[in-house]
């Protein structure tokens, strides 16, 4: 249900008609069913004042970089109305010109650039404005008979604008209708795109968006009734599979991709439609949609069938655009599969949600207007290939700037939740990978935030468990690029006349078995891999150089090199890089409690101090330090590189 959220008390905390413009475009970017992923936007005009002290009529309008859910004052770029209503009296105006004397017209330079919808706010004379991309409305609009099922659901207060591309040409044909349009309408719906209102102040503006909103959804309830329930569970899909999939889109897309499996009733159900091709081959909600799910998602699993038909429209279409365009990747974003269910792809992990929020919210809408309403229609594929590479679109995505180096690869790393582990997962996401973290501490679950992490709660010793966990690494990320082995324990310091047959075996179940339980799993994932597999295996010191009183300890790191060097042998030709970092004295860690270090210590005479730091250059090491080296190796700064051994110890005159 649409829900009226607005609360005067907290409004007044939000100071002057700017302030109440924040508060409103809060609440309307926090319904998903409204506005997704920088859709919709606001503006309200009132005066800026000028460090001279004069004052300006101006158009506050949200900025493109900005949420409206998460929207602060600094969000919204400040324009003089006069100077729009000059631009707005040209005959043409390209987008790239357009969008130069906006960003031109700043009356804070430091403001972001603004909506490419500001033309349109402009010239609406009202102070407080209001847009969004409702589901209910586009479910209205993106039918054959649209404008009267509008009209019928809205009543006769609302101005409709048939479908023209965001820009400098939608302003001049609103600008065109509004003379005759009642100057006391409450609100404008633009066909194929969303819903305007407006009012003299946000309040207002919200809250007729809010009943123009429940009317169309009432409206539906009444005469499009939605058939609850879910579609047939889904069957399990060998990651193999999936991870083959993530290939070839990686391979269209040219670079690595995330891809995540979505599986609920909902989707199912879609999936199983018998019209689903031709159904879901019928374009976007709305045109903001298509940069993030390009056109048309792919039915089925032929992803070069997509990627070759994708550029025979994009030759077609080339022939009518006015620039020549380069030609974006061809790769799916969004794929449903009565097996698979849906699979959504993207750059990042980001990418990837943002793309299954928008075709969850897509589905729905496709269903209702496609079984009640006379049939589902977009936009034809020409004019959402003009949106897809339309300039202002494609600004939006270079403004996001180059993504990480490691973007779009997915990383496995064991004893994620303290130390070493956890050091080389927070690199691994720092560089833009998505990171799957294993540990038997739950706090691996919350160890960090956000879509590009997945924590999970393992014993990696329990190998069912830990291949049960690689299962959703699949269904979350599509496959694995990266491994790194990092979950380790020290055992108690004993000599081996007194050892202990079960710590020993604790030791070697920890720190051996599980590594190899890992690397038999993760091989068929790393050959599969886009970018070619890359393994780090976290060795020690006490490998090369054992040290007495850590038997098992020790014993276990040299037979972990030996099962990463084979594996670096075997692995070869199916292009798996794999590499050992030995660490040593890292005391940052888990592995290391006060009693152990002064044991440590005093075992070689020595001060605690002077014990962390007894290495040539007298350095203690951390473990950022390790996660530094152990990321670098996985980068293709080491495309040459397989079974290196790698000291991260301060340096030892004994290895020099
Ligand atoms: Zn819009």
């Amino acid at each position: 249900m649409v829900e009226d959220r607005w609360r005067d008390e907290e409004a007044s905390g939000f100071e002057g008609r700017l302030g109440e413009c924040v508060y409103g475009s809060r609440l309307l970017g926090a319904d998903p069913g409204l506005v997704l992923h920088g859709g919709g936007n606001t503006s309200v005009k009132t005066d800026f004042i000028d460090i001279t002290g004069r004052r300006i009529e101006a158009l506050y309008v949200k900025g493109s970089g900005w949420d409206l859910a998460s929207i602060e004052a600094e969000g919204f770029a400040p324009l003089p109305l006069e100077r729009l209503r000059e631009l707005l009296a040209l005959d043409s105006l390209s987008d790239v010109e357009m969008m130069r004397e906006l960003g031109a017209a700043r009356l804070d330079p430091g403001a972001p650039m603004p909506s490419v919808e500001a033309l349109l706010h402009a010239l609406l004379p009202h102070p407080a404005v209001q847009h969004s991309h409702a589901d209910h409305i586009v479910t209205l609009t993106n039918t054959p008979d649209g404008e009267r099922l509008v009209r019928e659901a809205l009543g006769a207060g609302v101005v409709i604008v048939p479908y023209v591309m965001p820009g400098f040409d939608l302003a001049k044909a609103v600008a065109e209708m509004w003379p005759q349009a009642s100057p006391d309408a409450a609100g404008m719906v633009l066909m194929n795109h969303g819903l305007f209102t407006f009012g003299p102040d946000t309040r207002t503006a919200y809250r007729r968006h809010i009943e123009l909103i429940t009317r169309a959804e009432r409206w539906l309830a009444e005469e499009a009734p939605m058939s609850s329930g879910g579609g047939p569970p889904l069957p399990k899909v060998d990651r193999t599979v999936l991870a083959d999939v993530r290939r070839r889109i990686s391979q269209a897309a040219g670079r690595a991709m995330v891809v995540r499996r979505h599986t609920g009733g909902e989707v199912s159900r879609f999936a199983a439609r018998p019209d689903l091709e031709h159904l879901a081959r019928r374009g976007p909600l709305t045109p903001d949609h298509v940069i993030r799910t390009k056109p048309l998602p792919m039915v089925g699993r032929d992803v070069e069938g997509y990627a070759d038909s994708y550029r025979e429209y994009f030759a077609e279409w080339r022939g009518r655009a006015r620039t020549e365009p380069v030609m974006l990747d061809p790769a799916p974003r969004v794929v449903l599969d009565p097996e698979m269910g849906m699979l959504t792809a993207g750059e990042t992990a980001q990418a990837a949600a943002a793309a299954a929020d928008i075709y969850h919210h897509t589905i729905p809408v496709l269903e209702r207007a496609e079984d009640h309403l006379g049939g589902y229609r977009a936009l034809p594929p020409g004019d959402l290939f003009e949106v897809e590479y339309w300039d202002l679109e494609q600004a939006k995505l270079r403004r996001a700037g180059n993504p990480p180096r490691l973007a779009g690869t997915v990383a496995v790393v064991t004893g994620a939740a303290s130390g070493i582990g956890r050091a080389c997962a927070a690199e691994l996401l720092e560089r833009g990978c998505a990171v799957a973290g294993f540990d038997l501490d739950p706090s691996v679950e919350q160890a960090f935030a956000g879509p590009s992490w997945l924590g999970a709660a393992v014993d990696v010793t329990d190998h069912l468990a830990q291949d049960e966990a690689l299962n959703r690494v699949v269904e979350r990320f599509g496959g694995v690029d990266i491994a790194v082995a990092a979950a380790g324990v020290f055992g108690d310091s004993a000599p081996i006349g007194g050892l202990d047959m079960e710590q020993w075996r604790r030791v070697m179940e920890v720190n051996l078995d599980a590594a190899a339980a890992l690397l038999a799993g993760v091989h068929p994932l790393l050959m599969r891999s886009p970018v070619g597999g890359r393994v780090v295996v976290i060795g020690s010191r006490n490998a090369p150089a054992p040290g007495k009183g850590a038997a098992a300890y020790s014993a276990s790191k040299a037979a972990l090199t030996q099962l990463a060097r084979v594996a670096a042998l075997e692995w070869a030709t199916d292009g798996i890089r794999v590499n050992i970092v030995h660490p040593d004295a890292v005391f940052d860690t888990g592995l290391w409690t006060e009693e152990l270090l002064a044991a440590r210590a005093a075992e070689y005479g020595m001060t605690v101090d002077a014990y962390k730091t007894r290495n040539l250059l007298g350095k203690e090491v951390t473990s950022d330090m390790v996660a530094g080296a152990v990321v670098e190796l996985c980068s293709d700064t080491f495309s040459a590189t397989t079974a290196a051994q790698i000291p991260v110890d301060g340096g030892h005159p004994g290895a020099v």
